[in-house]
């Protein structure tokens, strides 16, 4: 593979941007990458695990000379970051960012985009509930999905910005922000809320005691909490962030809720039943799309 940027500024060393380090360097597709994190503990780590080819003490100084920048921080972080750099960004470079909501990303760092410089938003639909400069790998984008949401950005640097996800092992697609926003809210965000509800009732349900939620979690309970261990900088900032959307979703879901609840107190079997058919078929569809493994119980080991 050729280099398709000479220098890359990852700002932000956490699990996404540690991810792209190892896949860009799998694909050789990067010159120099330089990187910066806020805390002196991050960029010492990263220095000590061979994260980025160069670590800089300011975030300015990650992106001078840079071709691509990737803003990597919490969506609440991003204005400030952007604000920062601004003054040394060069003509022709390519600003994007890896943040779970758009509008309200584009909003914060459109601002600061100085004159001859291109910002193509960007969001892998790809993560774990891990996080840090050490919970990266190269695979983490492998046939996943990259949304962009150019909105008239420069046609040739979108184009170079989408070969550079490919590289990087993820399928492309172009959409509106406000429509991304809402389809996060559908298949990322109130899930996530939900997790975070349940985990959070069975903390407080004082007549099953903690040992016994944590002996009988593989009833289904630890999917869970797989998600509701998720960083919770960054999801207080995605609620705060897509806010019309979650609520639009929520409102849905607690209507759809109530009418389950209604089912179960009537005794309604056929209203369960056909419920729960209808979402299997979806299930289905995921694994159809090669989205998740079709092995049971995810492929995990019967024995854990
Ligand atoms: P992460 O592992 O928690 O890392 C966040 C990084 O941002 C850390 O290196 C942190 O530095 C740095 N940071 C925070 N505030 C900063 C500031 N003001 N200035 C400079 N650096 C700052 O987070 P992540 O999971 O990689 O998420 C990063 C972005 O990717 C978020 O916008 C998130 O919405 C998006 N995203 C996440 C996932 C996912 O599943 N995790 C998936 C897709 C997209 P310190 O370590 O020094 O605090």
């Amino acid at each position: 593979m050729t280099v398709m940027y000479d220098r890359v500024a990852l700002i932000g060393l956490g699990l996404i941007a540690s991810s792209m380090f190892w896949a860009m360097k799998r694909a050789g597709i990067a010159g120099e990458v330089t990187g910066y994190a806020r805390s002196d503990e991050t960029r010492d780590v990263a220095r000590e695990i061979g994260l980025c080819d160069r670590i800089c003490d300011s975030a300015a100084d990650a992106c001078e000379g840079a071709d691509l920048i990737v803003l990597c921080v919490p969506i609440g972080a991003m204005d400030a970051v952007a604000r920062e750099i601004s003054s040394v960004l060069k003509k022709g470079a390519v600003v994007t960012d890896v943040g779970s909501v758009k509008r309200a990303v584009i909003d914060a760092v459109g601002p600061h985009i100085p004159e001859g410089v291109h910002f193509v938003p960007g969001h892998p639909l790809a993560g774990t509930e891990q996080s840090g400069p050490r919970s990266g790998f190269a695979e983490l984008f492998d046939n996943r999905w990259c949304v962009l949401t150019p909105e008239g950005a420069d046609a040739d640097a979108t184009a170079k910005l989408r070969s550079y996800w490919e590289a990087l092992g993820s399928n492309v697609d172009e959409m509106d922000a406000d429509h991304h926003d809402l389809v996060l809210a559908v298949t990322s965000h109130t899930p996530h809320l939900i997790a975070y509800t349940m985990v959070g009732v069975a903390d407080d349900l004082s007549r099953v005691t903690d040992t016994e939620v944590v002996k009988f979690s593989a009833a289904g309970f630890r999917d869970f909490t797989r998600i509701a261990a998720s960083d919770p900088t960054m999801w207080r900032d995605v609620f705060l962030n897509n806010k019309e959307a979650t609520l639009e979703i929520l409102g849905r879901f607690t209507e759809e809720l109530f009418a389950l609840q209604r089912a179960i107190r009537q005794g309604d079997g056929e209203h369960l039943h056909d419920y729960f058919t209808r979402t299997r078929s979806i299930r289905r569809g995921i694994i159809e799309a090669g989205q998740d493994t079709d092995a049971p119980n995810f492929g995990r080991n019967p024995k854990p």
